[in-house]
Parts: structure tokens; C-alpha cells; sequence
């Protein structure tokens, strides 16, 4: 009797190794270790001689061998490693024959497509991220493989239904779930990032006109790139017709949320086509033509690795000239008018302005190292308690300022608690010398729709912020002030 539970225990499955797991778990604690993921791919001569290989091949490109595991790493960042890893062991098993082959393949380009497509919209809404949604879009399908695997005979028939919008339906009448199910438990279980895991689990949910506004990001993005990847498809001889309604809610995602419409839905469709074309054109691949051979279905499968690291190794994904040395935040350049007006996607905005109370007795007191570690110790409680798209900016000092994009006033302040609440915790944790508190503004407010100001209407909004912390400095410090809206 076919379960879920079956399928998610069985030894056929795309099973992470002991090493992919550990990966996934140091990348997922608040203070990764560089050395132990080391340590960890070091295990697997296999894994590291694929890292190396990949790792070279792409460094190469920018002038900058590297020879060591350790190297690349942090030249690669924990995302992309995560994604070397797991594409190197979820690649197809052996052929089993022509119509095998003709599946794994298909199953191959759309979440190239889809990951091609999701890193696309990444780049528009979260440029630093951009990594994650690669990696979200290359394995949001991977339940199709994992039920494939343990369910071969009844499944391969189900799945040549995979164009038709009620595919779902069809794979839960034919082995009692559907693919969707198994993803989400196989991320559950590898212990994947619970917000990609969430979006990955509603890429069939449509979303609507007025939901889209209150969806994250990631969510948002998971959705559209699947249906970029049905839209893609349908393109494909002897496919399905792309529904209607596809049509309006892709058209109405890319409007809303990623600046294209129909006139430059095309570019789009060219990017990703170009990004494709260049990881298969050195194997004559066009899409729609179907590479038999299971060595073409390994290569595939590389490429997506290799193409995962080349999406962290471009310069301008995450640019040094906008970031704090010391601890890793944005610096103040990255509320410059041409960084803001990237950054915009929103409908409402909410800022922080936080300066630590007396942090000069810090510095006097205990010495200027122990000055730097508490600013450090702020900047990562930060990270923690704010989303991953939100702007969190080192201003100056001791000063921190924070964008929340698409909150409330009661969000917003839920979010200033948690930082004051968690920074004491961290305190304790560490048993830092002395307490440290801060003084927080805060202010929320719709934004204006005309993007030519809006960077001017979010250049009052730091200032107003800025004004509600001096009250809280004046109150006393260790303490919350909001500001009234209305920005003039
Ligand atoms: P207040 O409660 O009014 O904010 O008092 P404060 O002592 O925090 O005053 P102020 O914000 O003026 O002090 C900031 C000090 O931070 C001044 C500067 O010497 C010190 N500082 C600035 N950058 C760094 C840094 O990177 N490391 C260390 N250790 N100190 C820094
Ligand atoms: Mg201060």
C-alpha cells in the first residue's frame, strides 16, 4: 500500500547522504561555520572533487583559481554551496530505458527553467537572495522525482499528465498524494528553509490581484516561475494549451510584483531562454529537443550546479561597495537614490532608526574590541529578527537603520520588541560584560505609488524615524518611540 510515509522513508529516494544533510543544517544556524561545511564536503572525495571541479570552472571565469575547498567556499557563499551539494546528489538515476530517460529529462529542463526564471525575479525584488530562489526553483518540483522513484510502474504513466492543469488530482487518484506533499516533507525532513519550504508547498496555489500585495516575496516568486515554466512549455510541440487564467495571473505577477509587462514579458522569456542556452550550448541542446543519453541527463544535472555557483560568483548579485566590513550589513550607500529605487517593491514601508544606548562607556570601559563586538552582536541580532528581504543598514557608529517593506504599524512594532527582546537574550547567551540596550524610532506608512519620489518619501521616513529615537534617547534610552505618519 502506497503512503506518503513510504515514500519519504524509502531508501530509493533521492535520500540526502549524511554529508548533504549536515550542509543543510550548518547553513541553517544563526552562526554557520565556515570550517565544519569544510570539514563536512572533505568527507565525500566525490562531493569535493565535483566542488573543486565546479568551483574552478566558474572562478576561472573571473580570473580567480582556487585550489581549496576552503577557498571556494567562502568565496561562494553557504546558499551556493548548499545547492552544489544537493544537485550533485539528487541527479538522475540510471536509465532504465528510452521513456525513462525522455521523463528525468523533462523533469531536468523544467526546473532549470523554473530555477532560471525564479533567480530572474530574485534579482528584480531581493538581489542579495537571489541564490535562494535558484535553489527554491531548481527543487520545487522534486517530489515528481521522489515519487518516480519509489512508485516507477504506476507513477511513469501518471506523470505523462503532468501538462494538464489538474495534475494534482491525478496524481492523488493514481497513488494517494501528490507530488507537492512529498516536496514539502523531503524539505521538512532535510531541514530546508521553512519560508522556501512554505512557498514551495503553494507553487499550484494561484494567487490573486488582492492577495499578491500581503505575499512574501519568495512566495510570490515561486508561483510565477512556475507558471513561467508551464508558459515555457506549452511552447513545446504536442503540449498542452497554457490555460487562460495562467495567462492573466502570470501577467498580472510580473506587472505587480516584477516590473515586466506585455511588452517586456518577452525579455523575460529571453533572459531565461540565454541563461538556459548557455549551461546546454556547449552540448548542441536547444529546448524541446529531447537529449537521450544518460550522460546528457548527469550533465544537465551539473550544469544546474554549476550554473547555481555562477549566479553567486556575478559580481553585481551582491555588490562589497555597498557593505559594512565589519559586519557584513549594508552600508549607508545603499539608501542612495539608485540602490533605493531597485529595492521599491513595495506598497508600504516600515523603518527603524536604532542607536545603542551609551555606547561610548562601552568603548571606554572595556576597550575598543569590546566596542566592535557589541556592534557585531547587534548587527546579527538584527539579521535574526528582521525577514530576509528587509534592508537592514549600519548608518553610522552605533546607528542602525532597518526597511520593512509591506508592514503594518502593528507588524512593525512587533518587529522593534523582538529586536530589544533578542538582543537581551543574546546578551545574556554570550554573557556579554555589560547589558547593552538601544534606543529604537520607529515609523510606518503607505508608500507613494510614483517612484520618482518615492526615494525622496522614504528619505523623510529614516529622518522621521531618526527624530522618534532622539525621544527615546530623551525618555531615558532602552526604549520604543513611533512617529505619526503622514509625510508631507
Ligand atoms: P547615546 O546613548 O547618546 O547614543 O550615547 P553614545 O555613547 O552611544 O554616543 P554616540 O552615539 O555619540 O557614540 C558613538 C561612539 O561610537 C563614538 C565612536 O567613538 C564609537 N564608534 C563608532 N564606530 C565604532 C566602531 O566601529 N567600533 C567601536 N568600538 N566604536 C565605534
Ligand atoms: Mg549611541
Amino acid at each position: 500500500m502506497n503512503s506518503i510515509e513510504n515514500v519519504l522513508n524509502s531508501d530509493r529516494l533521492p535520500s540526502l547522504p549524511e554529508i548533504a544533510l549536515q550542509i543543510v543544517e550548518i547553513a541553517r544556524s544563526p552562526e554557520p561555520d565556515l570550517r565544519e561545511v569544510t570539514l563536512a564536503i572533505q568527507c565525500d572525495p566525490a562531493l569535493s572533487a565535483q566542488f573543486l571541479k565546479i568551483s574552478n570552472s566558474i572562478l576561472f571565469g573571473f580570473g580567480n583559481k582556487t585550489v581549496d575547498i576552503a577557498g571556494a567556499i567562502s568565496k561562494l557563499g553557504l546558499n551556493m554551496v548548499q545547492s552544489v551539494a544537493l544537485g550533485f546528489y539528487l541527479k538522475p538515476s540510471k536509465s532504465q530505458g528510452k521513456a525513462w530517460d525522455c521523463l528525468l529529462q523533462k523533469y531536468w529542463w523544467r526546473s532549470l527553467a523554473q530555477a532560471c526564471a525564479a533567480e530572474e525575479f530574485g534579482m528584480m525584488i531581493d538581489k542579495p537572495n537571489a541564490s535562494k530562489y535558484f535553489l527554491g526553483g531548481l527543487l520545487q518540483d522534486i517530489g515528481i522525482l521522489a515519487i518516480l522513484r519509489t512508485n516507477e510502474s504506476t507513477y511513469a504513466e501518471t506523470i505523462a499528465s503532468c501538462d494538464r492543469p489538474d495534475f494534482l488530482k491525478i496524481e492523488r487518484e493514481a497513488v494517494g498524494f501528490d507530488h507537492v506533499e512529498v516536496g514539502v516533507g523531503l524539505f521538512d525532513k532535510w531541514g530546508i528553509d521553512p519560508e522556501l519550504t512554505k512557498s514551495i508547498g503553494l507553487h499550484h496555489d494561484p494567487i490573486s490581484e488582492k492577495q499578491q500585495k500581503n505575499e512574501s516575496n519568495i512566495r510570490v516568486a515561486m508561483r510565477t516561475a512556475s507558471l513561467f515554466a508551464d508558459k515555457l512549455f506549452s511552447k513545446v510541440p504536442g503540449n498542452r494549451f497554457y490555460p487562460r487564467a495562467s495567462q492573466l495571473e502570470f501577467e498580472m505577477l510580473l506587472k505587480n510584483r516584477f516590473k515586466f509587462d506585455t511588452s517586456t514579458e518577452d525579455d523575460l522569456f529571453k533572459n531565461v531562454e540565454r541563461r538556459i542556452a548557455e549551461t546546454s550550448g556547449g552540448f548542441s541542446i536547444k529546448i524541446g529537443d529531447v537529449p537521450s543519453s544518460e550522460e546528457l541527463l548527469l550533465a544537465a544535472s551539473e550544469m544546474l550546479s554549476q550554473l547555481a555557483v555562477k549566479s553567486m560568483m556575478n559580481p553585481s548579485l551582491d555588490d562589497q561597495s555597498l557593505r559594512d566590513p565589519m559586519t557584513g550589513l549594508f552600508n549607508r550607500r545603499k539608501l542612495d537614490e539608485a540602490e533605493m529605487v531597485r529595492i521599491d517593491h513595495m506598497d508600504s514601508v516600515g523603518v527603524l532608526f536604532i542607536d545603542v544606548d551609551r555606547f561610548k562607556a562601552i568603548n571606554d570601559k572595556f576597550g575598543h574590541q569590546s566596542g566592535d563586538d557589541a556592534i557585531c552582536l547587534v548587527a546579527h541580532t538584527l539579521k535574526q529578527a528582521v525577514r530576509d528581504n528587509d534592508v537592514i543598514v549600519r548608518y553610522g557608529g552605533d546607528e542602525f537603520v532597518v526597511i520593512l517593506k509591506n508592514v503594518s504599524d502593528e507588524v512593525l512594532a512587533i518587529v522593534a520588541d523582538r529586536i530589544a527582546m533578542q538582543l537581551e537574550k543574546s546578551c545574556e547567551n554570550k554573557s556579554f560584560q555589560s547589558r547593552i540596550t538601544l534606543s529604537i524610532g520607529g515609523v510606518c506608512e503607505e508608500l507613494l505609488k510614483i517612484e520618482s519620489v518615492r526615494y525622496n518619501h522614504i528619505k523623510k521616513l529614516i529622518e522621521k524615524a531618526d527624530q522618534a529615537m532622539y525621544e527615546a534617547k530623551r525618555g531615558g534610552g532602552n526604549r520604543i518611540r513611533y512617529a505619526a505618519p503622514q509625510v508631507s
